[in-house]
């Protein structure tokens, strides 16, 4: 699976990327995450260094309001870049109002495409331009607004991921695979704090493990 990040914020990914599973995914070539910034194609004035204000990417909204917009022509570019010459590729757009982001929908994307373009919005979103050019997906990582697509890519890089068969050590190990409860304990079978014992649920330590299953289902289905 080939992610390829259009960001203007390339550096926010590492410190995420660089640890536990996802580390190992990209060590063992099981995924790939490829960063594009729009900041890249503008177009660069001959002879001599760009400034930053001729790097800038964004502009003021027609029509007022607060905020400024990222314009369309320097991430159109980056996602011509990212696509290449590739046919089996999805293009996400992150969006606040755009279709609720969940496992299944990892699921069926991990089944369906080799490569997926994620596009990260910032301040006011991006020029709506953008959306002509390209048939995208809006995509929503919940009922709330950050500041920008960055969390909700390396949301979708890590849910996409653990769907991606020899990246969990176990691929049956994916919760939704199995009975799976939301309390999980282990060693030793009781603390004691503030002087009071807190005990592993008894079942856990029967040995029976179609209870088990039994128990953990109970406590998925309460939750
Ligand atoms: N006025 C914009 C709107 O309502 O779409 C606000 C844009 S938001 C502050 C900036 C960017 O953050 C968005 O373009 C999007 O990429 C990302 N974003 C914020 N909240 C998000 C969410 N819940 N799901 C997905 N992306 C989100």
């Amino acid at each position: 699976m080939n992610f390829h990040i259009i960001t203007l914020f390339p550096e926010s990914f590492s410190s995420y990327l660089s640890e536990s599973i996802l580390k190992r995914a990209i060590k063992d070539k099981k995924i790939t995450v490829n960063f594009y910034n729009p900041r890249e194609f503008v177009i660069q004035p001959k002879n001599r260094p760009q400034t930053y204000s001729e790097r800038r990417v964004d502009d003021k909204p027609y029509g007022g309001g607060p905020g400024m917009v990222i314009e369309a022509l320097p991430v159109i570019k980056a996602i011509e870049k990212a696509k290449g010459k590739k046919r089996k590729v999805k293009i996400v757009y992150f969006s606040p109002s755009g279709k609720q982001f969940d496992t299944e929908y990892a699921k069926v994307a991990t089944k369906n495409c080799s490569d997926i373009i994620l596009v990260c919005g910032r301040y006011e979103g991006i020029d709506a331009r953008v959306k002509k050019v390209f048939k995208v997906e809006e995509v929503s990582v919940g009922p709330f607004v950050l500041t920008g697509g960055e969390l909700p890519a390396m949301l979708v890089i890590d849910c996409m991921a653990r769907q991606v068969e020899g990246v969990l050590g176990d691929f049956a190990s994916r919760e939704e695979a199995r009975a799976s409860s939301p309390d999980v304990y282990t060693r030793p079978e009781t603390i004691v704090y503030k002087k009071k014992k807190y005990s592993v649920p008894p079942v856990l330590l029967s040995g029976d493990h179609k209870k088990i299953d039994e128990w953990r289902n109970q406590m998925r289905n309460k939750s």
